[in-house]
């Protein structure tokens, strides 16, 4: 059996919906309330638990509060077949919560309040050695703590476990962090925060993958929306760049596109896909994400790719 290993957030996603989204001062009237469950990390764990072979297993390193939203997650994701063996029950703090304002045109806007994400500690991730022991690979983001998440990418690389970043949301990097990154899943927004260049197509994109190879990351995959998915390798075995374009498709809520693509990504490779053959199953995946409303509701499962 393979382990995957996501370390990562959980949020209770209160989903606002309007026709346009509101501005600066504006107060609009929602044509609809929905709670979701969501959390970049989370729902990476479920896009890889629905997406799996039956020869892995998705390991999900996270910390919640002690409230009615914990149990639903808790119980949600044991039926997707997420093992929570390394899930934290935080006395005294709130789950993670996000306030999500989605348009008909498929736009969205996010708000979020870190609750027991935050208390994702060092310590924590430092007490599941062994979990970091039997993954090959390890799938991370940044809503848990900058410390939290260069210890796990430290202890992976100890453990000769492959490292995905996916740098979300967008933030500067250390380069100490940067240079324990295997793969790299930038969005364009994210791109633009780590390298300072606007990523918009594929020159823009490239130029940005070359300054993030520069910190000794060898993979850059950087996602471009609706364009696909752009490949950039420089390892000391390959040397390639290639746009794989996205399904097309009709999108009607882009919530979570990236993290199924992140799940996916994960579980493909995982399984011995080339890159190009995984990025392909990502896109697939997340196509048919954006195609359902809700964050973890709408990620596919294996069967419907
Ligand atoms: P994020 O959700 O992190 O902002 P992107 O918007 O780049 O990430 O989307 C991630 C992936 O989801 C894309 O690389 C693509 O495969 C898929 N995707 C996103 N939007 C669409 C769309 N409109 N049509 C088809 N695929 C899409």
């Amino acid at each position: 059996m393979n382990t995957l290993l996501i370390v990562g957030s959980a949020n209770a996603d209160h989903v606002l919906a309007f026709s346009t989204l509101p501005k600066p001062g504006e107060t609009l009237m929602s044509q609809q309330y929905r709670l979701e469950l969501g959390g970049k990390g989370a729902n990476q764990a479920v896009a890889a638990a629905r997406l799996k072979t039956p020869k892995q297993q998705v390991e999900f390193i996270c910390a919640l509060g002690d409230d009615g939203n914990a149990r639903l997650m808790r119980d949600a994701w044991q039926s997707d077949g997420v093992i929570l063996s390394g899930c934290y029950d935080i006395a005294g703090q709130d789950t993670g919560t996000a306030m999500i304002f989605v348009s008909e045109k498929g736009e969205n806007s996010i708000g979020v309040v870190a609750g027991a994400n935050a208390c994702l500690t060092p310590a924590h991730i430092v007490q599941q050695q062994r979990l970091f022991d039997l993954a090959s690979y390890l799938l991370i983001q940044l809503e848990t703590p900058i410390d939290t998440v260069a210890t796990a990418l430290r202890l992976a690389k100890q453990h000769d476990c492959t490292t995905i970043l996916n740098p979300a949301p967008a933030a500067a990097l250390p380069s100490e962090l940067l240079s324990l990154v295997d793969i790299i899943t930038p969005n364009e927004t994210e791109a633009q925060a780590l390298t300072g260049i606007t990523v918009t197509d594929t020159h823009s994109a490239a130029l940005a993958a070359n300054k993030l190879h520069q910190y000794g990351i060898g993979t850059v995959i950087t996602t471009l929306g609706s364009q696909g998915a752009y490949v950039s390798v420089q390892t000391d075995s390959e040397r390639y760049n290639q746009l794989i374009a996205a399904f097309p498709v009709t999108a009607i809520d882009t919530v979570a596109a990236g993290d199924t693509f992140n799940g996916a990504l994960m579980v493909a490779l995982d399984e011995g896909l080339s890159m190009i053959e995984a990025v392909s199953f990502a896109n697939q995946a997340s196509a048919i994400a954006v195609t359902r409303h809700g964050a973890q509701r709408g990620i596919p499962y294996r069967a419907e790719l």
